[in-house]
């Protein structure tokens, strides 16, 4: 078993923008996959409380169908950059960031969005652009999401909704599950919006 990432839950949050109510909800799940290696990799999640079964019931899944996932670590590795980290072809979930492009919190703020294999399935924007630079859409390549995907599936059933659905950007690495009560999402506090 190769150890990818081993966090204490004070160190995958170390230096996040994040309010105390925010991190407060947040937890570190371990999860475990087949890496374009070969071999089975540890990795670490930072996601809400209440959806830490759904990710490892995911993994399980991940795992016994031999998914390829190429590695999973917080983004405090990467200095909380979305953009390193998806170069780096990283899956993680929470990040206390803005949407890209937008004053408006992403689903990743709350540990409510989990990005997989951004390389293999990275952002396509509408003008034929995609992140992060250099990759490529191939449903045939390994560790690639797509409509008929167990992964995708699995996600699906729980609630989840798949960026590849998306209308304006087709966003094929990105799940999140909005809340039952949408008031619980966080807004940014005015410190950011300067
Ligand atoms: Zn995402």
């Amino acid at each position: 078993m190769i150890v990818d990432s081993n966090l204490s839950f004070d160190e995958a949050i170390a230096g996040t923008d994040a309010p105390l109510d925010v991190i407060g909800k947040l937890c570190l799940v371990e999860v475990c996959y087949w890496s374009f290696d070969g071999k089975m990799h540890q990795g670490q999640l930072v996601v809400q409380k209440e959806l830490r079964q759904d990710l490892s019931d995911i993994f399980t899944l991940i795992q016994n169908t031999g998914f390829k996932v190429a590695q999973a670590i917080p983004l405090v590795k990467y200095g909380w950059s979305d953009d390193l980290s998806m170069a780096n072809n990283n899956s993680s979930a929470f990040n206390y960031r803005f949407v890209a492009g937008t004053r408006r919190l992403s689903l990743h703020a709350a540990g409510r969005a989990v990005d997989i294999n951004p390389y293999q399935n990275p952002v396509i924007y509408k003008d034929g652009g995609s992140a992060p630079p250099g990759a490529s859409y191939n449903p045939a390549a390994d560790g690639t999401l797509q409509e008929g995907s167990p992964v995708v599936q699995l996600f699906k059933s729980r609630g989840w909704r798949w960026g590849g659905d998306f209308e304006s950007v087709r966003d094929y690495h990105h799940f999140e599950k909005t809340p039952l009560d949408a008031s619980t999402i966080p807004k940014a506090p005015q410190r950011l919006l300067k």
